[in-house]
């Protein structure tokens, strides 16, 4: 089946003229429907997708230099703005918005032809790790639907696993492209900060927040990653100088950082069995393993959440019921309209970050909090320098457990303090990758983690790429 296959194999069917971009979407999207019901991956269909669709098929009909992803369907996570397609966070907040304009992501890849085929279901406001937080449901795991796809992308990686997308967008704070990627089964890549352009995407937490791919494998991901990787004068913090062009052609002689402290208690076993036995199979190709400590670790994941949840109270400043997005009724003056909109537009966990990131930064606990994780965070960034002056890449789970059980009411200290494996490297501005690696006693996937310095994301995905090929769980 068309829906089955990799990016990169479609791209070779397509140039080939073996099928056609819209026999590929009908596939995709027949696919994406009847799996609908049951994992609600998606938020909207794009009604315009057949008609890219045909205009990519006469692109490529033209033959020349045609770019790859030409007639490949992506998903775009919908905190990720599609002009005139409606643009909800999974907030009632913007239940009905429809951008007036397209994320720089998003119009380079209609440049290359892909094919967006819909907006996919996701936490509230990117705030999550279940994509349960939502006003459209959680999305569930089509490996086994009675857990979570992961979140917050985990529409974009539930449509990627499932064949409902070939290629999807997520965004990445702390952790969302990666996690869900793991949890489903498939890649999700997470570049450097400012390899990607921020413009269009709804602001979580500008300084963490990142625009990363997901597919079926690394060269999939990297494919995604490639037509939107492009210097963009829209966001200042979008910089193409200091990448480095180097990558590993084996695993011969690369040296993997292995930090204990993600190896610890809270990692399940089945997780740790089988982030190990991928270690091992990457010593027994030639890599060279090092022992190797993040003493700041412990103190991650608070302050991801006082950061995160910081620059989330003054983004989400803006939705005021006054210039877009939803407007509460009934109200006697401007001041009520304002608090009665927020009240009923906002769920309980964005409630949660925007008061949590208000206090921290209010006169008073500011010193203690929001500066203290700051200074916290400058630590992290040295010590991850140190490390990557005698490693290529760290290595570590992406997640304690294999997957979340939906409807299990968990305490939600347990559930952030989850997040410990993925955002160090949020913090630190760093590439990260999720790659499949084994899969846990009840049938559901484990992803392996791999980091790598800042700005060598090739040189990362090039280290992805090898294990994935030496052995990793491959597809295609
Ligand atoms: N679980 C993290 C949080 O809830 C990650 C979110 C993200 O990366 N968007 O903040």
């Amino acid at each position: 089946m068309l829906y089955e296959r990799s990016a990169f194999e479609l791209a070779e069917l397509l140039r080939n003229r073996k099928c056609s971009a819209v026999e590929l979407l009908d596939s995709v999207k027949k696919r994406a429907v009847e799996l609908q019901p049951s994992l609600n991956a998606y938020i909207s269909f794009n009604d315009n997708a057949a008609k890219a669709a045909e205009e990519a098929d006469r692109r490529l009909a033209q033959g020349g230099d045609v770019p790859v992803l030409c007639g490949i369907p992506v998903a775009v996570k919908d905190n990720i703005s599609v002009k005139g397609l409606r643009t909800t966070c999974a907030s009632k907040m913007l239940e009905n918005y429809v951008p007036p304009y397209s994320a720089s992501a998003v119009e380079l890849l209609e440049a290359a032809g892909a094919v967006i085929i819909g907006k996919t279901n996701m936490d509230e406001f990117a705030m999550g790790s279940a994509s349960d937080t939502g006003i459209f449901g959680a999305v569930k795991n089509p490996v086994n639907t009675s857990y979570s796809a992961g979140g917050s992308s985990g529409g974009s990686a539930a449509a990627v696993a499932g064949g409902a997308a070939t290629l999807a967008l997520g965004s990445d704070t702390g952790g969302s492209v990666r996690q869900p990627a793991s949890f489903c089964g498939v890649a999700g890549f997470c570049p450097s900060y400012g390899a990607v352009s921020r413009y269009g995407l709804i602001a979580f937490a500008s300084s963490l927040d990142r625009i990363g791919t997901i597919g079926k494998n690394i060269r999939d991901v990297q494919l995604l990653h490639n037509i939107i990787n492009v210097t963009d004068p829209r966001d200042v913090t979008n910089n193409h100088n200091f990448f480095s062009e180097h990558s590993f052609h084996s695993l011969k002689g690369v040296r993997i950082g292995i930090p204990e402290e993600l190896f610890g208690d809270m990692v399940s076993d089945d997780v740790k069995t089988a982030v190990i036995g991928a270690v091992k199979l990457m010593e027994s190709e030639g890599a060279v393993i090092h022992d190797i400590s993040l003493p700041s670790l412990s103190s991650a994941v608070k302050a991801y959440y006082v950061i995160s949840s910081a620059e989330a109270s003054s983004n989400l400043a803006r939705y005021d019921g006054v210039r877009y997005g939803f407007r509460a009724e009934g109200c006697s003056s401007p001041m009520e309209m304002i608090r009665k909109s927020r009240t009923e537009g906002f769920g309980d966990e964005v409630k949660r970050r925007i008061l949590l990131g208000t206090f921290v930064l209010s006169e008073g606990c500011s010193d203690s909090y929001y500066k203290r994780a700051a200074l916290f965070r400058q630590r992290l960034c040295r010590e991850f320098d140190e490390i990557f002056r005698s490693c290529d890449a760290v290595v570590s789970p992406v997640y304690p457990e294999a997957g979340i059980k939906l409807g299990k009411g968990k305490r939600l200290a347990d559930i952030y303090s989850a997040d410990i494996c993925t955002v160090p490297s949020s913090l630190a501005g760093l590439p990260a990758v999720s790659i499949p690696c084994g899969t846990a006693s009840d049938g559901l996937p484990i992803g392996l983690q791999l980091i790598g310095r800042r700005y060598g994301d090739n040189e990362l995905l090039s280290i992805a790429y090898c294990y994935e090929v030496a052995g990793g769980v491959y597809h295609g």
